[in-house]
């Protein structure tokens, strides 16, 4: 079976971790803690370094510490997956939906502006499989109407918008660590900022909200999304080798593309002229020419051993959302559409060349042009 995405722990992992063990450092306390969130803040080209417990703890940290709360408005894109939604309503601010754009199906640009109404606070671009948002007009929207910026990295670290890393573009920039995230602590996130007053905020209420004079004493209400020492140690590790990972990742994704583009009915993932792609996850189309459906796709490379994953399932289409009788109105056409045909291809970063041509072959081999 070739698995849809599984880490690759190449490095000094198992060396870190032991010291972890060895040295009973095994908490949230401990010198991989520092080292991970330095190096990784400096990675984002960010100040400060926050870290959590996963992506969405991040993401709500993140929320939270912006002071967001209930009456308030975050635009968030309809093609995403869902823990940048969950991270809003947690704080009772209400999410309101921007369609995606067809091209690089992150958060269509154009459509923010006629979703900003008084209450908007803030806007969360989601990088979507690896390719980063079109990050200059959210940044004039949110500057001409004075709104946060928090991104949601979980998918894009290491990408690159106009030769600049996404992760510090927003005030507040959230990344995921899980398992199958370009790099990975197993689960784990981080806050990562240039602002020293959200930092400082963040680092407060992720520690229960306890106060630096009294101990036992709460202004806020907190929460315990503390990394322990054992992630970070992981996570540190996985740091060192970080350029690789995406190296790899880009030249599978090209391997992909050459071995996928003549195949009718295929349409392949791209990278804007002003991008870097990192391609978290290879994510294809499946249209009418190709002769078989997406879904008769994924069955049929699961029995030949290939395992696939399907694109997310629009925000407007979720039961959740009803049930709080949220966007039972939105049409969000183009996250409909990539929701429909869209299916991602195995993509981690240890995969073998011959693997992708496996995968490649077989794909063809299922196509009606053949
Ligand atoms: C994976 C992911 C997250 C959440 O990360 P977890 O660590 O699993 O909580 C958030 N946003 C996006 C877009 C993701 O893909």
């Amino acid at each position: 079976m070739i698995p849809v995405c599984e880490p690759l722990l190449a490095g000094k992992e198992l060396e870190y971790v032991s010291d972890c063990l060895k040295t009973n450092w095994i908490s949230s306390v401990g010198k991989y803690v520092v080292e991970f969130e330095q190096k990784f803040a400096e990675y984002c080209n960010c100040k400060y370094g926050i870290s959590t417990t996963s992506g969405t703890t991040a993401l709500h940290l993140a929320v939270a510490a912006l002071g967001i709360g209930k009456g308030d408005e975050v635009i968030v894109p309809a093609f995403t997956m869902v823990a940048p939604l969950f991270a809003v309503v947690y704080t009772s601010a209400e999410p309101v939906l921007v369609d995606a754009e067809p091209e690089t199906w992150t958060i269509d640009v154009t459509k923010i502006e006629e979703k900003i109404t008084p209450r908007t606070k803030a806007i969360m671009p989601v990088h979507i499989y690896g390719h980063p948002c079109d990050m200059e007009p959210i940044m004039d929207l949110a500057g001409k109407y004075k709104l946060y910026i928090i991104e949601d990295d979980a998918e894009a670290h290491g990408a690159e918008y106009k030769g600049r890393r996404v992760g510090s573009f927003g005030h507040v920039n959230c990344f995921s660590f899980y398992g199958n995230k370009i790099i990975t602590t197993g689960e784990g996130g981080m806050v990562v900022t240039n602002d020293s007053k959200i930092a400082k905020k963040a680092r407060t209420l992720k520690d229960m909200a306890f106060s630096s004079e009294r101990r036992f004493l709460h202004a806020d209400l907190g929460f315990n999304y503390r990394m322990t020492n054992i992630q970070a140690a992981i996570g540190l590790a996985q740091l060192e080798k970080i350029d690789e990972l995406i190296e790899r990742r880009r030249a599978h994704a090209h391997l992909y593309h050459e071995l996928l583009k003549n195949i009718e009915g295929i349409r392949l993932p791209i990278e804007k002229e002003w991008a870097r792609n990192v391609y978290w996850m290879y994510s294809i189309l499946i249209e009418g020419e190709f002769g078989i459906g997406r879904d008769e796709l994924m069955a049929k490379l699961l029995e030949k051993g290939i395992e696939t994953r399907t694109t997310f399932i629009p925000m407007n289409k979720q039961p959740i959302f009803h049930k709080m009788g949220l966007f039972r109105e939105d049409k969000c056409p183009i996250a409909e559409e990539l929701s429909r045909k869209g299916l991602y291809l195995p993509s981690g970063s240890g995969l073998s060349d011959e693997q992708i041509k496996n995968i490649c072959d077989t794909i063809k081999g299922l196509s009606v042009g053949k």
